[in-house]
């Protein structure tokens, strides 16, 4: 999972058909599941771009975060000059997914966190990190997702956190279906920002990467030219 990637290697570009404008849909590349969520918006007819640093940020109109631990994120975040610069471009409205430990980044409050462990903030969300239990590392399971046609997602969890309680502007998209975790929150959105506690880009299934690819085509065609 944190094997190193260069930008170069990763950069997909599109034929755009004729655009000489295509929205540019940055993967953070610190570590994580990197190739597979470029693997999946490229499939979007965007172009992707692994974002490590603040001027390749500031080439993206959206930002996905894979998953990973975010406590490592969050030190990798402060060494790469990233952490500032990108909550800013999340307060500012940057349209950003974040997967699993990505979730996490984008809390404003993490429980059962490291004491020093910071966040990009941007959702009004309480989570706790490795929240379904040490004896269930990883599961599967079958979540109803609002807004998302196609029937119902087969989701991966690893190590994942749920969202323990939102605030009034956070629309809640997925929550468990039976269990021991039946109705804990696995998926939310506020604004342009979404985030699933699951891995979407494992199972091949892209219906998440292309809803996140449409809420970024919206954005950019709300924003003043
Ligand atoms: N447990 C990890 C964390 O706390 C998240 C796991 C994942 O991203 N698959 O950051």
């Amino acid at each position: 999972m944190t094997d190193p990637v260069t930008s170069t290697s990763l950069r997909t570009d599109l034929d755009t058909g004729g655009l000489d404008d295509p929205l540019v849909i940055g993967v953070l590349a610190l570590q994580g599941d990197v190739r597979e969520h470029v693997r999946a918006v490229t499939g979007e007819g965007v172009s992707a771009l692994p974002v490590r640093r603040p001027a390749e940020l500031d080439a993206v109109d959206a930002l996905v975060i894979p998953g990973g631990e975010s406590t490592t994120m969050s030190n990798l975040a402060i060494a790469f000059g990233l952490l500032e610069p990108l909550r800013r471009r999340i307060a500012a409205g940057m349209p950003a997914y974040g997967s699993c430990a990505g979730m996490i980044m984008l809390a404003g409050t993490v429980l059962d966190g490291r004491a020093d462990q910071q966040t990009f903030g941007g959702i009004d969300m309480v989570v706790r990190r490795n929240a379904f239990g040490r004896q269930v590392d990883s599961f599967e399971s079958t979540v109803e997702f609002a807004g998302i046609d196609g029937g119902p997602f087969h989701a991966v969890f690893i190590r994942a956190p749920w969202v323990e309680s939102v605030g009034p502007r956070v629309e809640v998209l997925a929550r468990v279906a039976g269990g021991p975790a039946d109705g804990r929150i696995v998926a939310v959105r506020q604004g342009n920002l979404l985030a699933t506690a699951f891995h979407p880009e494992l199972t091949g299934d892209l219906r998440v990467h292309r809803h996140f690819v449409q809420m970024a085509r919206a954005a950019r065609a709300a924003r003043p030219h």
